[in-house]
């Protein structure tokens, strides 16, 4: 028996599971019936990962309805909106996590700090990992009810060199810049560099001009403001220069148009510089080389030496999502897990096993429901479909009730109003049925997507919750094993259903704001919203409290410039 120092959690001396590895129990009070080392009288909810989803549950989840085990590398949950603010010292390290174990106190759950590896779906046993003394040790933990909340990891779009960037992603990453920048303005005041090096150590480039890149120059752009001279007399302003390159025509390009351009107009402004339609080749370790189209169409390759490279283009999936994708025969998206419209993992045992956040993705099956509306339609003019031709009014009526079904649908539906009208459509401006299915079948791969946020993830951890929660309630004196028919999840409780609550941003001294078809940009007053938003959202009021005293602090005595 391998022995796993987890005081929540018992080993069965018996192994088992396709690998014949130890099997790890929950252990409970409430066991009068079975005695200690099982549980019947709850389902045992396994979630894996501790991050926005995941929390989300956790907070929402009434108490005493599972026997809750998280499983998760950090033992605590990080808010990553205010990560870039800790790169440059706005915000102390410490006042963006909450522990894990605070937040799982109330409905009495237990915390492994372990990787979760592969997951068994036919035994329902998660293998999962943890190295101890340099020992990597192994362990099943059986589970009714899964929940997959692992996030992503950072795309590197096959790009080579990336050792020398910095990614953004982790406590320990935003660590890492801050203790490398404050390094470089260190060395850069020391006799023995040289200007071309102290130039170099005094570039940051940032390769990505998503919101998380934006903000992270917006940080540095306030700090050389703010902090630079009064810490280093000996540094230039116009020494130090921060770059953006970005492969997108605009910044910020998932926002209204209007809003990149105030980003971008704002960075201009500020001797940001911003390269667009730019492609980073490769990052050298003391310059970047990447193409730029320029505006007559010819493609120019530049180099910019840099002290501090930043790499933040987007999320792919992490290892065990992969691994776990090949496991299943239905999911085909190379970069996420595809659920239902419930969250249930295709693929697997229905019911069973849901995956939330940046690892998954909806599948919409919007391509099919348009069928089945059309198909209506048609028996509603008492033909078969097949004989059908459709008239622009018909497919705005389809469109219509598929709006009604799925309001995250409406950017599609646009679209295919578009392709409609230009679709080589006959003389009485009509189109074949069979026509229109081909035509959706081009889209169907972008009816699958949402976006990668926080705000996503979070709304899922909530219906989820919501959902569970239902389930113990309408099933009342329900064990275990007979909670793990998953039609009660369509019987009981509506479908996911995502509402974009809006953008923000933070571009340096000002703020932008896409929300619900309400576009504001702006200076202070627009900081302070953007703050009051997210300050909303923290987990606690211990976070709270000290997010507060990180803002009072800075505005007193200036952030403070040590590599700790
Ligand atoms: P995460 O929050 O990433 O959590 C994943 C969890 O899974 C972690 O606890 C991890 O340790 C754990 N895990 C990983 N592998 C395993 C494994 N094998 N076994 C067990 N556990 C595992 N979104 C917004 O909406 N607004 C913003 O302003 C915003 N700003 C951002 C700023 C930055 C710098 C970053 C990096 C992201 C930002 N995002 C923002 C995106 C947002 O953070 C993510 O979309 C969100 O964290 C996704 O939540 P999640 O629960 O899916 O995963």
């Amino acid at each position: 028996v391998v022995d796993v120092p987890v005081s929540e959690l018992a080993l069965n001396p018996e192994r088992g599971g396709p690998k014949n590895l130890p099997i790890a129990r929950v252990l409970v009070d409430d066991d009068e019936s079975e005695g200690k080392g099982t549980c019947k009288h709850k389902p045992k909810l396994v979630i894996l990962g501790c991050g926005w989803g995941s929390v989300a549950i956790l907070k929402t989840l009434q108490a005493d309805q599972y026997h809750v085990t998280v499983v998760s590398p950090s033992n605590y949950f990080l808010f990553t909106p205010f990560l870039p603010s800790a790169t440059v010292g706005t915000l102390e390290l410490r006042s963006l996590v909450e522990p894990i174990r605070t937040i799982l106190a109330r409905i009495k759950g237990h915390f492994l700090q372990a990787e979760a590896e592969s997951v068994d779906f036919s035994e329902k046993l998660v293998e999962v990992s943890q190295v101890i003394d340099g020992e990597k040790r192994h362990f099943y933990l059986p589970y009714d009810k899964l929940i997959i909340g692992v996030g992503s990891k950072t795309n590197t779009h096959g790009v080579e060199g990336l050792e020398h960037c910095q990614f953004l992603k982790t406590i320990d990453d935003a660590r890492k810049i801050r203790k490398k920048a404050i390094g470089n303005f260190e060395k850069a005041v020391l006799p023995t560099t040289s200007d071309e090096e102290r130039k170099r150590l005094l570039s940051f480039v940032i390769c990505g001009g998503g919101p998380t890149g934006i903000e992270f120059a917006a940080e540095i752009y306030d700090m050389l403001n703010e902090d630079l001279i009064r810490h280093y007399p000996r540094i230039l302003r116009n020494e130090v220069s921060v770059h953006v390159i970005q492969s997108r025509s605009h910044i910020l390009n998932t926002y209204d148009e209007a809003l990149s351009m105030y980003a971008e107009e704002r960075f201009a402004r500020d001797h940001v510089e911003v390269y667009t339609n730019a492609r980073v080749q490769e990052v050298k370790q003391d310059k970047i080389v990447f193409s730029e189209k320029t505006q007559d169409g010819k493609v120019v390759t530049k180099e910019i030496p840099y002290g501090l490279c930043l790499w933040s283009t987007g999320v792919s999936q992490t290892d065990f999502a992969k691994n776990l994708a090949t496991k299943l025969d239905k999911q085909t998206n190379k970069h996420a897990l595809e659920t239902d419209t419930h969250l249930r993992l295709i693929g697997a045992p229905i019911g069973d096993v849901y995956a939330i956040g940046d690892c998954s993705t909806v599948q919409y099956n919007l391509a099919q429901n348009i069928i089945t509306f059309l198909r209506e339609i048609a028996w509603e003019k008492g033909k078969d479909p097949k004989e059908v031709h459709l008239t622009f009014k018909d497919w705005q009526t389809v469109a219509q009730r598929v709006k009604k079904r799925f309001p995250q649908a409406g950017q599609h539906l646009r679209r295919l109003d578009k392709l409609f009208q230009q679709y080589d459509v006959d003389k009485s401006g009509t189109l074949d049925f069979n026509e229109f299915s081909e035509l959706l079948s081009e889209i169907d791969n972008n009816l699958t997507s949402l976006p990668a946020t926080a705000q996503r993830a979070h709304q899922q951890g909530q219906y989820l919750a919501r959902k569970l929660n239902k389930l113990a309630q309408v099933a009342p004196g329900m064990r275990a094993n007979e909670l793990l028919d998953g039609d009660l999840d369509e019987t009981y409780y509506k479908a996911f259903e995502y509402k974009h609550l809006g953008s923000l941003a933070y571009v340096g001294n000002a703020a932008v704001f896409d929300v619900q078809g309400f576009n504001f940009a702006g200076g202070i007053a627009a900081v302070y919203l953007w703050r009051s938003a997210y300050f909303a959202q923290s987990v606690s009021l211990r976070t709270r409290f000290l997010l507060f005293m990180d803002w009072a602090k800075r505005a007193l005595f200036g952030r403070d410039m040590m590599d700790l």
